[in-house]
């Protein structure tokens, strides 16, 4: 069973803040390029801030067309809804954001057949799309899309090889199928590969990238793709309310993300592995080597929970993610330096020290 995150009392208020990379504040910096933004009716195509950001995006992902929504989630739904079919099948990793924490809507909005594909770091390969699908007949769902996550959340921000995305895309195309790249935490795949943002969106047919994550803006995200696929998901885009007006302010500090906040990942990614060597030598905890943003642990052999680490950490003034019983979750951002990373390895070490790891101690919640 999955928890949805949620930073339980002490946790918001922690110094060193863990828990998530979309808690980050806008700097003052991008808060004036904010103030300064021109303004215009963006559902009217007359905001000049947000076409220029749909414009820097179309261009960095090389798809001809791009529109700006609130969040990553609005873009996943509307990129469902476009390419899928009520009763269609839609393929994604079974710990995908789709199937773990978007509420269901994928069913409640669109009703696609969602199927998860099993595989290592919340990634997959051909082989596992052709055994998902059934020979076609009249009583078997058509498949129409497939979904990869770039990086993946609960494989750990594992990064999608270039190789393997094309050749999963290449199987779902075989197959009559499109390919949405989930690319909320896609620069962050990109900084820490080398491989161009470009490179990686031509392997599919529509893809989004989300600004409140890692890039530090307090809202927005972009869905890229050709121009018969933004037009059809505008009108997904006025039916569930995603619509807006003077938006620009916001599309600004994304304009502001893209041009300061995206080479500095690569010190997030840093972190994480810093973190990870800090964490690795303590008694019981198994910590999956991160190759972005993103640390898991796996608190079983420690012989207590997730829950209750997290609750220990809080009184150390550090928050983590309980993701499941024995899941925790580590995200470094913008405002986790080199010494928050100190004091965390230093937090865990107590709370996990000999004398507290009684055995039988685990709660159940
Ligand atoms: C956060 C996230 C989203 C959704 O983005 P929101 O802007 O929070 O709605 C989608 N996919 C993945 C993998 C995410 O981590």
């Amino acid at each position: 069973m999955m928890y949805t995150p949620q930073p339980a009392a002490g946790h918001a208020t922690a110094t060193v803040k863990l828990y998530s990379d979309t808690l980050t504040l806008p700097s003052p910096a991008m808060k004036r390029a904010m103030f300064e933004a021109e303004l215009g009716d963006e559902q009217a195509g007359l905001d000049p801030t947000v076409n220029a950001l749909c414009a820097r995006v179309a261009a960095l992902l090389g798809k001809p067309s791009a529109m700006f929504l609130p969040s990553g989630t609005m873009c996943n739904q509307i990129a469902m809804l476009v390419h899928a079919r009520p009763g269609d099948a839609i393929l994604a990793h079974k710990d995908s954001h789709i199937i773990a924490h978007e509420a269901g809507a994928a069913a409640a909005l669109g009703g696609g057949l969602v199927t998860g594909l099993a595989g290592e770091a919340g990634q997959f390969g051909p082989d596992d799309i052709q055994a998902a699908l059934r020979a076609a007949s009249r009583y078997a769902p058509e498949p129409r899309l497939l979904v990869v996550e770039q990086t993946s959340h609960l494989g750990g921000g594992s990064v999608w090889a270039l190789d393997r995305l094309h050749a999963v895309a290449d199987e779902a195309h075989r197959h009559g199928m499109a390919i949405y790249m989930d690319g909320a935490r896609l620069m962050n795949a990109v900084v820490a590969s080398g491989v161009g943002a470009r490179d990686m969106a031509a392997a599919v047919d529509s893809v989004s990238l989300c600004f409140s994550k890692g890039l530090g803006a307090p809202f927005g995200a972009v869905l890229a793709g050709s121009p018969d696929f933004i037009d059809r998901a505008w009108r997904w885009k006025q039916r569930l309310g995603g619509a807006m007006r003077q938006v620009g302010m916001y599309a600004a500090a994304c304009l502001f993300a893209l041009d300061h906040n995206v080479d500095r990942l690569a010190e997030d990614h840093r972190h994480a592995t810093r973190l990870a060597e800090g964490l690795s030598s303590l008694p019981g905890l198994r910590i999956t080597r991160p190759q972005t943003n993103i640390v898991l642990f796996d608190t079983l052999a420690t012989g207590i929970t997730s829950f209750e680490l997290r609750d220990r950490l809080a009184t150390q003034d550090v928050s983590i993610t309980a993701m499941d019983r024995y899941l925790g979750r580590a995200v470094t951002h913008l405002h986790v330096d080199t010494d928050a990373i100190e004091r965390a390895i230093a937090a865990f070490r107590n709370v996990l020290a000999p004398s507290r790891s009684v055995p039988g101690s685990a709660r159940r919640r």
